[in-house]
């Protein structure tokens, strides 16, 4: 037997492969490690994102019910819409939505903030059930014939003239399986494109160990707000961040930290909840649930494809394309796939449209090094005077990992003339950090 695609992997960017390419007709295989896609293993904070053309697309999310209570909740219904403006798919998704309303990155003194928010308060992103919503899909996939080879981790990839041959493992029963075509959908840890020899020459920037803890009884905690605070007295240079609990338990907080080999992150969050400027919040708090994983950065692929084979989503990413970019990269994928079996350059034009889409893929990512690099480069005190710039502004709705420090930074420029004349030594520290590029 051999498949028309075989798809790796079962996060969002399979799923979605999987579900295009069987309603295109084809014959698909989908293998996943885990037993049960339904529960997150590996941590995301599970908001979907909605600014403007963010990774290239703007994802429009419409609550099948009207907002309630204090919290401006939407409870779990069958009417939710997820949608891709600018490619078209839709998603029904039935689980529970909270809004994000704001966003604050605070200072070491806890007096000045750079804020983020929409006049009339339209949600910045969505907190939503990503383990539900993968379950939804999967239902979707199996309604649709695809084979689910779940439990099975394939180790190896062989590609030949006509056929990718897939070395997999179930409970250490060992078999192969073959398909014509291969969608690498298998996150972050790209072992697929490691065994194809796909990850040679791309540049590793670093990698760092998270920890999230889902804490009940956090002080001063708001569901719609996402947090980060700036300053080494908070124990790290990465800003630890608030967001909201999980599906389930919007009432509880989410901490997430981010460590480094030097800096453990459970060291982190002993020093964040019991000695910085914020330990108050976490006197009578109790940890519910704790996750963790490694972030990895490689340089983006840029050209994601090889024969046969095509590696969509984390995969072939620089950092997370996020489960929105993930839905993105498999409906492209099952597309590319059915071309490609006709003799057309289906992977040349996925190539192209991963390339155009993700910002990553531009150097508009050195600006993006910039602008977050306030802590250690700046001391906790210049970082109070930048953002005492930024007091009784509230700057556009943004969650975008790209366009948040450019707004800031744009906002703080406004003042070029008062900090070159109050704070000589900012400037100059200023002016240095913005000339430098990503390989510095
Ligand atoms: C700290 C953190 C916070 C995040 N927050 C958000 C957020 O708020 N919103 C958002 O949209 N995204 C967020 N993300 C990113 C998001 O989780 C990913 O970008 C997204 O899930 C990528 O989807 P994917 O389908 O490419 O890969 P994944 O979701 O990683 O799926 C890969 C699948 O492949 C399986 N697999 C791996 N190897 C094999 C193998 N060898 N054989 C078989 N199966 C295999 C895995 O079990 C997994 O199911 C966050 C990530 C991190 C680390």
């Amino acid at each position: 037997m051999i498949y028309d695609v075989a798809i790796v992997g079962a996060g969002p960017g399979g799923l979605h492969a999987a579900i295009w390419a069987a309603k295109k007709g084809l014959k698909v295989a989908l293998i996943e490690k885990r037993k049960d896609i339904g529960k997150i293993t590996r941590y995301c904070s599970e908001h979907i994102i909605l600014d403007k053309n963010y990774n290239g697309d703007t994802i429009i999310v419409e609550p099948g019910r009207p907002m309630e209570g204090p919290n401006c909740m939407v409870p779990s219904n069958p009417d939710n819409k997820i949608r891709s403006e600018k490619f078209g798919w839709e998603i029904t998704y039935n689980g529970p939505l909270c809004p994000c309303l704001d966003k604050y990155y605070y200072s070491a003194d806890l007096k000045h903030n750079a804020h983020y928010g929409w006049p009339d308060k339209s949600p910045i992103a969505w907190k939503y059930d990503k383990g539900g919503l993968q379950q939804q899909l999967l239902d979707a996939v199996l309604a649709l014939g695809v084979e689910f080879v779940n439990n099975t981790t394939c180790y190896e990839a062989n590609d030949g003239p006509d056929e990718v041959t897939l070395k997999c493992v179930t409970e250490g029963k060992r078999f192969r399986l073959k398909a014509r075509k291969l969608i690498a959908a298998d996150g972050a840890s790209a072992q697929i494109a490691q065994s194809l020899g796909m990850n040679e020459g791309r540049m590793y920037f670093t990698s760092a160990p998270v920890v999230a803890l889902y804490m009940s009884g956090v002080k001063n905690y708001s569901p719609n707000e996402w947090v980060g605070f700036w300053g080494l007295c908070y124990g790290s240079a990465f800003a630890p961040l608030l967001g909201t609990g999980p599906a389930g338990h919007f009432d509880w907080a989410d901490l997430i930290l981010v460590g480094s080999l030097e800096k453990k992150p459970m060291e982190l969050f002993e020093y964040f909840t019991k000695q910085s400027p914020v330990a108050w919040m976490f006197e009578t708090a109790k940890v519910e649930r704790m996750h963790s994983c490694t972030t990895k950065a490689f340089a983006p692929m840029k050209k994601p494809y090889r024969g046969n084979c095509l590696m969509i989503g984390d995969a072939a990413a620089f950092v997370e394309v996020q489960a929105q970019g993930a839905l993105n990269c498999g409906f492209w994928a099952a597309d590319a796939v059915a071309r490609e079996l006709e003799g057309k350059p289906g992977f040349e034009e996925y190539g192209k449209t991963w390339l155009e889409t993700f910002e990553f893929n531009d150097d508009g990512m050195m600006q993006v090094t910039t602008g977050y690099a306030l802590i250690p480069y700046y001391t906790d005190e210049q970082v109070v005077y930048l953002f005492s710039l930024l007091d009784g502004v509230v700057m556009n709705g943004s969650w975008s990992q790209y366009d948040s420090p450019r707004m800031m930074w744009a906002e703080i420029h406004k003042h070029d003339e008062r900090i070159k004349i109050e704070r000589p030594d900012i400037w100059e520290k200023l002016t240095k950090q913005q000339s430098r590029t990503l390989g510095d």
